[in-house]
């Protein structure tokens, strides 16, 4: 049994059922809300540190019911690396780098879509679909697959090429659309009624949030229950910004955090596609479609979030500002950060490189302040963006001559 109470319209307050599938109310998400005292009398510190090291060894503070109907892949946690060399590169001296790109299917939507699907079993559903910007799609077919559901895919026609195979190599049925990702979702809500689909967009059912959730607890686990100053997120729909703040709000009140500090939440962006940086420095809650995005980090390739005003409001709350970077600077600094690191930066993790690049310029990092970047996905899957720009072609055959020069 889960510790949880009810869920609650992030838009107007509304409590609704967690013991029936749910999607969104008024059009906007739902939070998943807990009996926290309870999950506190329930859990240790001692307990959680005994677990398998699974973003499931927090079972009190997650949604499930059914442990049996539970969908993994042995996701998370995560490796929590500290950075000498690429914090040099950048101006700082105690920079972290959380790296999702191990998860299962390589990116972080692992964490999302094991929650999404293991609570879509739960609740009897039998098939589903999503519309996706690459990494997504990918998750979903292979959780699905995992426990004998049905899955359709549904991406942009220009999505990264692995992405295409792999939604496709799990089994799913997968296809690409002309347009954008607000497209792909609108194919799918247009196929609920007649294909019979359980929709697990972003943030339109409610437990993708409770997984992404799991990167902050397993931070805060990570660095003995105390939070950094900074984290930098990769925001397409925002789900883990959420999640993560969702998360350190929720171990606070569990008393489980050994001091006030609270990180400042930074969302990153390419200027390609910027709807959340754009309407934080303008000022506003909710924000406009991007027109036009173009940006290699194709998990940012978000025109539209529906939790739009969750993030900002997790930004502000923080104390945190939500920027972007140019493409030229996220893809140059993801390829800095692999050499320098030895670590797969994706190119929508190069995005908080180059955000932080410029906080660190404008002062507002201190360079002795405890910064997190999150690497959300590896970069193996994105073979155009790393094989093109902004590494040439490797020679062939060894010219040493040149090599030796
Ligand atoms: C989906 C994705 C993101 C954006 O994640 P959200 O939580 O939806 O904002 C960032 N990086 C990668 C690699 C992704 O696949």
């Amino acid at each position: 049994m889960s510790h949880v109470t009810h869920l609650e319209s992030a838009i107007d307050g509304t409590h609704l059922p967690h013991d029936q599938l749910q999607t969104l109310h008024e059009g906007r998400p739902l939070w998943v809300r807990y009996d926290l005292g309870a999950v506190k009398a329930a859990m240790t510190k001692e307990a959680v540190a005994s677990r398998k090291p699974t973003m499931w060894r927090y079972k009190e503070l997650l949604p499930v019911e059914d442990e049996t109907k539970v969908a993994t892949l042995g996701e998370g946690m995560s490796p929590l690396l500290e950075c000498e060399r690429l914090g040099a590169a950048l101006g700082l001296n105690d920079l972290w780098v959380k790296d999702e790109s191990q998860l299962p299917t390589g990116s972080f939507k692992s964490r999302g879509l094991a929650m999404a699907i293991s609570r879509a079993n739960e609740l009897g559903v039998e098939r589903v679909a999503i519309p996706t910007a690459g990494n997504a799609g990918g998750a979903m077919a292979a959780y699905a697959a995992r426990v004998g559901m049905e899955a359709f895919v549904f991406m942009p026609a220009d999505t990264p090429i692995v992405n295409q195979h792999e939604a496709a190599y799990y089994g799913a049925r997968a296809f690409l659309v002309d347009g954008l990702i607000t497209d792909c979702g609108a194919v799918v809500r247009e196929g609920t009624p007649e294909m019979g689909w359980f929709d697990v967009s972003t943030l339109k059912e409610p437990y993708r949030i409770e997984g992404k959730k799991t990167m902050g607890l397993e931070l805060a686990e990570q660095f003995d229950w105390s939070l950094p100053d900074v984290i930098m997120y990769p925001t397409g729909g925002g789900t883990g910004l959420i999640g993560m703040w969702k998360a350190f709000a929720e171990l606070a009140e569990m008393g489980w955090l050994a001091d006030e500090r609270r990180p400042r939440m930074v969302s990153c962006q390419a200027d390609g596609c910027a709807p959340i940086s754009t309407a934080w420095e303008a000022g506003e809650r909710f924000a406009d479609p991007f027109p036009d995005p173009v940006t290699a980090a194709s998990g940012l390739r978000v025109p539209a979030a529906v939790g739009d005003f969750m993030i900002i409001d997790a930004v502000n709350e923080s104390g945190g500002q939500a920027r972007s970077c140019s493409e030229e600077s996220l893809l140059s600094w993801a390829q800095r950060g692999a050499a320098l690191e030895g670590i797969a930066f994706a190119p929508e993790a190069g995005a908080c490189l180059g955000v932080l690049e410029k906080l660190v310029a404008e002062k507002a990092i201190d360079p002795d302040e405890r910064v997190v970047v999150f690497n959300t996905g590896a970069a193996q899957k994105y073979v155009e963006a790393i094989g093109t720009n902004p590494l040439p072609r490797l020679p062939n055959p060894v010219d040493w001559d040149t090599l030796k020069s």
